[in-house]
């Protein structure tokens, strides 16, 4: 799960930052002025965005008021010392999902991102079940008929993705961004890496390749 986390406060970037990394299956990308964000959002795709309001360059509701007319839909929480509740309806107004005052607790922030993440992949339910396979985001954890399955955050991400795009080719740029951000030294095959390990867990059926394009895990008939 890719998110891009806009704060120009570097403890609390580094905070939120550091938090999501051992909650595991998030990448983070981190901006710190309202112009590079809007750049990066309408040039590359991400899971989730964190806002902030007061930046350098453009503030958080005029980057979020020009990605929503350009049509970036990526589900969007802002971040904001401003306590009035007019900044809250401004905010969600302007196209935000969710808002959240400072200060707050990183775990309600992290199940915020969450709850959004179901709602934008059309799900009321907290855990994934796909056939036999059960996963659950709170926990970072896979669960197949016999039981827990040993995974590592990157192959938990791989497969979060991808059950969350059933019946959708994703090509190996896309679950590369995806695992890594802007991290650059990541090895080339990296990906494949994973799917092969992903297949020796939970059977080699799930997860398709489409040669050529990219993987993908079928709709449940
Ligand atoms: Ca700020």
């Amino acid at each position: 799960m890719r998110i891009l986390l806009v704060e120009d406060d570097e403890l609390l970037g580094k905070g939120i930052r550091s938090g999501l990394a051992q909650e595991g299956g998030y990448t983070v990308d981190w901006l710190k002025d309202g112009q590079s964000a809007e750049h990066a959002l309408v040039t590359e795709h991400f899971d989730l965005v964190i806002l902030d309001i007061g930046l350098p360059k453009r503030d958080g509701f005029e980057v979020l008021r020009n990605i929503r007319s350009q049509g970036v839909q990526t589900p969007l929480i802002i971040l904001s010392a401003r306590e009035s509740v007019l900044d809250r309806v401004k905010g969600l107004d302007t196209g935000a999902d969710d808002y959240l005052p400072k200060p707050f607790d990183l775990s309600e922030l992290f199940a915020r991102l969450r709850a959004l993440q179901r709602r934008s992949a059309g799900r009321a339910e907290t855990l994934i079940q796909y056939g036999d396979i059960k996963l659950d985001p709170a926990s970072q954890s896979v669960y197949q008929e016999e039981g827990r399955i040993n995974i590592s955050p990157r192959e938990f991400a791989l497969l979060h993705k991808l059950l969350e795009s059933t019946g959708r080719v994703l090509s190996r740029e896309q679950l590369s961004q995806s695992l890594y951000g802007w991290d650059t030294e990541i090895d080339s095959n990296a990906v494949e890496v994973h799917i092969h390990n992903l297949r020796k867990k939970l059977g080699s059926k799930l997860i398709q390749t489409v040669r050529g394009i990219g993987y993908m895990i079928d709709r449940e008939i």
